[in-house]
């Protein structure tokens, strides 16, 4: 006799959109937990090391907003999926180098860290007093975290918390750069709820010099709950969503 039932292999996808609105489930909790409501907060999927197929089916699932760590795999992904109209965002260390063509794609950079990457990634043309005969410059801005360095290792990216202030100052003043807050990643062997309330500490100083710099760009796939409760305006979310990445755990 025939089965009256079969189970059907369950696709990749299908496992992509349960995760992903685990995940959402994961984030409305704990907003409501903090008395926050989670439409106050961005979700930005880290697809690093992941094909752009699964890109695609994540904006299927009504993902907007994608971070990436390296340059060149961002600059690819970007012209490769331009016509999905997304939103991307740099999280990882920029090359001075690099820093210009990282804007072209990127509309929010969270990793900031150092004087000569503001001044690298500024926008002389706003200042310029060149005669041009073209028509208005590109000129848009960028908008940009200040990553924060919660370790003593300066390998790790990010501003020690005693060069804060300065580096505010730098970026409040270079053209074409909007200081949106701070972002920092928890350093192992801390409880991430500690680090990011520091965070958090840092974050009151700064919108003392900067009251527009409301966003906090904090919390990964082990620890955003502990982000939000402290306050997290922007999520980085990778393989809680993704699954594990192809290579590079
Ligand atoms: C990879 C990465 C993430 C996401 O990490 P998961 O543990 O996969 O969620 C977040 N922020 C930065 C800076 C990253 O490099």
């Amino acid at each position: 006799m025939t089965p009256t039932t079969w189970t059907s292999p369950i696709s990749s996808s299908e496992n992509l959109s349960d995760r992903l609105e685990s995940v959402r489930a994961g984030i409305t909790d704990a907003a409501a937990s903090a008395g926050r409501s989670a439409e106050s907060i961005t979700t930005v999927v880290i697809t690093k090391f992941q094909p752009a197929s699964l890109i695609i089916d994540l904006a299927h699932l009504g993902v907007r907003d994608f971070g990436e760590n390296r340059h060149q795999e961002a600059q690819a992904k970007a012209a490769e999926l331009a016509d999905l109209g997304l939103t991307w965002h740099f999280v990882g260390q920029v090359q001075g180098k690099k820093a210009r063509a990282v804007r072209t794609y990127a509309s929010v950079i969270h990793s900031v860290d150092r004087t000569s990457l503001v001044n690298a990634l500024s926008s002389p043309a706003l200042t310029s007093s060149a005669p041009s005969s073209s028509a208005a410059p590109e000129v848009s801005g960028v908008d940009c975290f200040i990553q924060v360095n919660l370790t003593d290792d300066p390998a790790r990216g990010g501003v020690a918390p005693a060069g804060l202030e300065p580096l505010v100052d730098d970026v409040l003043s270079a053209p074409g750069l909007r200081l949106l807050g701070l972002m920092a990643v928890a350093p192992l062997g801390e409880e991430p709820r500690r680090a990011f309330a520091r965070v958090r500490a840092l974050h009151e100083g700064l919108r003392r010099m900067a009251p527009g710099a409301t966003a906090l760009s904090m919390g990964m796939s082990g620890d955003y709950r502990d982000a939000i409760l402290e306050g997290a305006t922007h999520l980085r979310i990778g393989t809680a969503i993704t699954g594990n990445r192809p290579d590079h755990g």
